[in-house]
Formats: C-alpha cells, structure tokens, sequence
C-alpha cells in the first residue's frame, strides 16, 4: 500500500479503536485516560516507554529512578490496560500496528516486581490485542511456574526481552534485592525455549567491575541461547556518585576520570565516557557469537524483523526491508497531517519535508513522529519561522 493510504487508514483504525475504547469504559475512566500522560507525550527514540508501575524497591545502586522523585514503594500504575490502550490511541504521535511505534515497557519502573507484574501482564496483553504494536520489555527480575506462561502468553509473537546484567559476582552489593545474575540467565534459558527473543542488556557498564566480568557474563548468556546484545553506558547523578562510592566496591577514581562533567543535580544524568569498554565489550561479545546492537530500539526492530535507518546508529534490522520511498508519496502523506504546500528531498537516510506556510511545532512534531516511524527514517521538517532537527545537516549539503 502507498503511504499516504496506508497513513489514512492508520488514522481511521485510530479513530475506530477509540470508539470502540470509549463504549467499553465508564465516563471517570475514559477522563483519567485523557489527563495521563501516555495520551500526550512524545514517544523517545526507543519508543514509546510505557509505566507499568510507580516506583521500585529494588535498590540498585547505578539507578537514576529515585533521582528522578519516584517513590521507593512500587505501586501498578493508575490505568486499567483498557485505559493504557485508550490512551495511547489518543496520543497525536502514537501510530498504531506491527511496524508502528516501538513500546518499550519498563523504563522507569521494573515491570516483573511482584506489585506490577499483575498490571504489566494485562498491559502487554491489551497491547497486543488491541494495537500489534512491537513490544520490547526490560527486566532483571524473574517470574516462574504460572506467572511465567501467563507472561508469555500476553507477549505479541515477536516481543524482545532484554535481561539485565551488570556483574556476576558483585550483584549482592549492587543489586541488593535482585534475584541473583544466575537466575536472571536461567529466565533467559526459558524464555529462549518459548521461542522468545531475548537479548543481553550489560547495562550499566561499570568500569573495574564489568569489564572485568565480560567472559563470565558472555559465555552465560550464550549458554543462555541468547545471540544478541546491548551493552549501555553508566549514566551518573550526585546520589549514584554518593551510592557508588559507599559500596566500596567501585573504582570511584576512574568513574570521574571518566566523567565529561560534574552532574549539577538529582536530575542531571551525565554518561561517563566508555567507548573503549564498549569497543572491549563488542571484540569479546563476536568471540561467543553474541551480534552487538547499537541500542534498545534496535534490538526491537531486528526482534520484529523491521528494518531502521532513523538515526546514524542504522541501518539496524534488514536493510533491504526499509520502505521504499518516492518524495511525491511522502508530500502527499505530510500534507494530510497539516504540512501545506509541502517539498520533499530524500538523500540517503534523511528525509526534508519543507511546509510552504506556518506550522505550529506540536504539529511539526507530530509530522515528524508519523513520518519517522512510517519511514524508518530521519526526517526534518521545516516550516516559516520554525526549523526542524537536523535542519543545519541540510543547510550544508
Ligand atoms: S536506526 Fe537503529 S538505533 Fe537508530 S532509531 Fe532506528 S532502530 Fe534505533
């Protein structure tokens, strides 16, 4: 199907699903759905990152959640999966379907926690059902016996589990209240088995301590069954400085050697600079077979058989199964989300949509989120008075 009839029959299915939404909830629950904000925020470059709780109790060290002001006591979050789905229906950047936005559960929370397990199951099954959408999940905890097929029944046939794994060794200091790292490479095992897609996130890497770890984790998670892996920098704030140095077990010397500046507050993350774990991390990860993937989003779109080129990580995925674009076909498609007049350059993974009058920049996002997820590419758009991201990439062509 050419986009631009592809883009309006996303937008009815859309409005149909709303309406189908709408006969199933009570008037309070359709008005708590509107007000949250999975009906309006942006989706991030992973996608979009659905709460399935607030709060954990976990207690890792390297985590910026209670930075952030959740609180320590994990509670489900406050939406039915009727009013999750709602939601996100509502949301002027969300796009439905299999090659639609990607949803990344368990951003800000730890969706397995005995608390929020129950409202993540109802999460990713309504998910499913409802919308298609790919879904990825994070996790270092564990479910077993029931809980564990209810959970793999909920997922959509192509979900991407990332396992968490920093150490081996030092997860007791690090990750108090986690199951052990052995158990976490065990659910990996079983998840594997299902014929879920499993990926590795060595996620933070922490420098004198991970690194130092990398043939223990690899091989286990090879064992494992798992052949992908996404390894992240560590992200510091004042009170992950202040964790890690209690712990005793972190070269602190070397996190701010590290360091590119200061973090000025509880909410300014700062990633240490770590090219060269990661360059150690990827030559050791191709020894045990492991493909190294450059992000999250990208083991998402390689799980669900997608192809990337948004970003310069890409082309993640097979690139012979980026859409094939023709600049009048992506005009007409800007054109029908409020872009008038519209011009379009397409050179190599970036998109140009010039607007020939005024667009306010909520719209302008929005063409531009469609866009991107419709095209699996970076898109700019400009209008008068208003320039878009990645303009000046442009300007000096
Ligand atoms: S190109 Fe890869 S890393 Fe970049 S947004 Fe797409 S999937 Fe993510």
């Amino acid at each position: 199907m050419k986009l631009p009839a592809r883009l309006e029959a996303l937008q009815k299915l859309k409005a149909r699903l709303a309406e189908t939404l709408e006969a199933k909830l009570e008037p309070r629950e359709r008005e708590t759905a509107r007000r949250d904000h999975h009906a309006y925020r942006r989706p991030r470059p992973c996608g979009m990152t659905i709460h399935t709780g607030v709060g954990c109790n976990v207690g890792c060290l390297y985590c910026y959640v209670p930075d952030m002001g959740f609180p320590l006591k994990p509670r489900p979050y406050p939406l039915n999966g009727l009013q999750l789905v709602y939601a996100l229906v509502l949301n002027p950047y969300f796009v439905p379907g299999p090659d639609g936005t990607l949803l990344a559960f368990g951003s800000v929370t730890e969706p397995l926690l005995p608390e929020t397990v129950e409202q993540t199951i109802e999460y990713l099954r309504h998910t499913r059902n409802y919308l298609g959408n790919p879904q990825q999940l994070s996790t270092k905890l564990v479910v077993q016996g029931e809980l564990f097929e209810r959970f793999t029944e909920a997922l959509e046939p192509r979900a991407n589990i990332l396992i968490t794994i920093t150490t081996i060794s030092k997860a007791h200091i690090l990750e108090p209240r986690a199951p052990p790292p052995m158990e976490r490479f065990e659910f990996a095992r079983m998840l594997v088995e299902r014929g879920i897609n499993v990926t590795l996130f060595l996620r933070p890497i922490i420098p004198g301590v991970t690194d130092r770890e990398l043939d223990a984790i690899l091989s286990a998670a090879a064992r494992a069954g798992v052949r992908t892996i996404v390894p992240g920098s560590l992200r510091v704030t004042p009170g992950i400085i202040r964790r890690l140095r209690a712990s005793r077990i972190v070269d602190m010397a070397e996190i701010e050697r590290r360091l590119p500046r200061k973090p000025r507050s509880s909410r300014d993350q700062v990633a240490i600079r770590e090219t060269d774990l990661k360059n150690l991390v990827a030559r050791k990860a191709r020894a045990y077979g492991l493909r190294v993937l450059p992000s999250s989003c990208s083991a998402n779109i390689r799980s669900h058989g997608l192809a990337c080129h948004a970003c310069i990580w890409g082309p993640c995925g097979n690139p012979k199964l980026l859409p094939r674009l023709v600049e009048e076909e992506v005009a007409e498609a800007a054109e029908l989300l409020g872009c008038r007049k519209p011009r379009v350059r397409i050179s190599g993974f970036r998109v140009l949509v010039r607007c020939g009058s005024r667009l306010e920049a909520k719209t302008r996002n929005i063409i531009q989120s469609w866009l991107e997820t419709l095209t699996k590419r970076t898109v700019t758009v400009i209008a008068p008075g208003l320039r878009g991201k990645g303009y000046e990439a442009y300007e000096e062509d």
